[in-house]
């Protein structure tokens, strides 16, 4: 089991800042910029690359959410970052699918 799923079956603890049937988002443990929250799905998808047809509904129910949840955290104007890092060259640490929602300052480009 990974520690998201963890996170969603609340045995272990987390800043939770939105959820609904179908997804969860918590404050980044170790946060790489003032505003970063992760946006994970209750479905155990392991990455972006494990995404199958069927999801589409999940994931775009996602990218909205992570709209509004940048709106909520007063992102929306100055800008923010969405990332989703997959597998080992995409630097993916934890293999349940998460959207980093990042901002709160300007974010460099390109990525190291
Ligand atoms: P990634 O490297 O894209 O797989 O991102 C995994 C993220 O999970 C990292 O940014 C970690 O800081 C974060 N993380 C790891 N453990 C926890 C935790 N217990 N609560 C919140 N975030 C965590």
């Amino acid at each position: 089991m990974t520690l998201f799923k963890k996170i969603i079956d609340r045995q272990i603890p987390a800043n939770i800042v939105y959820e609904d049937d179908l997804c969860l988002a918590f404050r980044d443990i170790s946060p790489q910029a003032p505003t970063h929250i992760l946006l994970i799905p209750k479905q155990e998808i392991r990455s972006m690359a494990d995404v199958r047809s069927g999801d589409q509904t999940l994931l775009g129910h996602m990218m909205v959410r992570a709209s509004e949840i940048a709106a909520t955290e007063g992102l929306s104007k100055d800008g923010y970052r969405l990332v989703i890092n997959t597998n080992e060259n995409g630097g993916q640490s934890v293999y349940h699918l998460h959207i980093h929602i990042l901002g709160g300052r300007a974010l460099t480009w390109p990525p190291g």
